[in-house]
């Protein structure tokens, strides 16, 4: 009862932080989960098991609190099934927004996209959308969807769904003055899961012949999987506008500071700075219900103004790595979901 009073009065925004699995030789990790899986602490050490007896009286760095933590063993079923019903939501007419923050190798992806053998969030939202129209059909609603994918690499937008790797996509402020319109971006309308996963591939396969390393200009850029619904109901005569947006953000690790950096990475930081700190400004804005909320400032929140703000669900994932050497990055990421949330 008092978890939804909570909701309520924050509105439609939630955080969550899922903790990757650790890799390192060091054992458990930094971060420990209270037994709520609502707070964790990110310990000064690490939890091998010689330091155990000494890891009792350790000083406990940081605490933060998150609306759930998903732990190390948690699995794509348990975030899907925390989110479902916000990705539902967008065939009643909401604009969802959701979110993987974190730096590189942190999870964002595996989180958003996974694998085959785990699917991630996209590839299960796709299917719910078509097993809900499906069901509401039967109250004589019937749904038009249409997907696009975006990346923004160095503010600069591209469209994943087009084979033209020439073809300049601009943002247009929009008429209704609600958002912004993006020039020569592919709006595929989709009937079926399937045709749906098709796109998603061929988006994925654009996104990798755009650079030789792959893994690296992904983990630069932001990615935005977008699907627009509009709905009619033959009996009642209502219509509806909904929108699921689904965003594996770039990599949110600052510059080595010691090392030599060159321009063009420079460059890169710059633009993921302005683009997450825009975006984190965003959404407080909205929280706090604050007049002026400042999408101009880059090219993500341009992007998605139609579906930040108004009638608008927006869930943030805070993708941390739990090892010891990951440990800066991940109080920084701790810090910035702490903030929006
Ligand atoms: P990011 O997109 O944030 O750079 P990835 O999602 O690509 O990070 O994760 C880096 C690697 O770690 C990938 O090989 C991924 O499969 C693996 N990984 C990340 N999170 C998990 C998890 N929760 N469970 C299993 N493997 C994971
Ligand atoms: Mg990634």
């Amino acid at each position: 009862y008092l978890h939804n009073m909570v909701q309520e009065l924050k509105g439609n925004i939630r955080v969550f932080c899922r903790v990757r699995p650790d890799l390192s030789s060091s054992g458990n990790g930094v971060i420990l989960i209270d037994d709520s899986a609502r707070a964790l602490v990110v310990r000064s050490g690490t939890q091998d098991a010689k330091a155990k007896a000494q890891l009792r009286t350790t000083v406990v760095e940081k605490r933060f609190e998150f609306d759930r933590i998903f732990g190390q063993l948690s699995t794509q079923d348990d975030v899907f099934d925390e989110i479902s019903q916000v990705v539902q939501s967008a065939l009643d007419g909401y604009r969802v927004c959701l979110f993987a923050y974190g730096q590189t190798g942190s999870g964002k992806t595996h989180t958003m996209i996974g694998s085959k053998e785990h699917p991630g969030v996209i590839p299960r939202s796709i299917r719910k959308i078509f097993s809900c129209a499906n069901t509401l059909s039967d109250q004589g609603w019937s749904f038009e969807l249409q997907v696009a994918f975006i990346e923004i690499y160095n503010e600069r937008v591209r469209d994943l769904l087009s084979s033209n790797r020439a073809q300049k996509c601009e943002l247009k402020p929009r008429m209704d003055s609600l958002g912004y319109n993006v020039t020569n971006l592919t709006h595929e309308t989709v009937n079926n899961e399937r045709q749906v996963l098709m796109l998603l591939e061929h988006a994925m396969k654009n996104r990798m012949t755009a650079s030789t390393k792959m893994n690296e200009h992904s983990s630069r850029s932001h990615s935005i999987f977008r699907l627009f619904i509009h709905g009619k109901n033959s009996i009642t005569g209502q219509e509806l506008d909904g929108a699921l947006n689904l965003v594996d953000l770039a990599g949110s690790e600052r510059l080595d500071k010691s090392g030599a950096v060159d321009k063009d990475r420079r460059e890169e930081a710059k633009f993921i700075n302005l683009s997450l700190t825009t975006l984190n400004q965003c959404i407080m804005g909205l929280a706090q219900a604050s007049g002026h909320i400042k999408y101009r400032d880059s090219k993500l929140t341009q992007l998605l103004q139609d579906s930040l703000g108004g009638n608008s669900k927006t869930i943030m994932f805070v993708n941390v790595s739990p090892a010891f050497d990951n440990r800066q990055e991940t109080l920084c990421s701790l810090q910035f979901g702490q903030s929006v949330n």
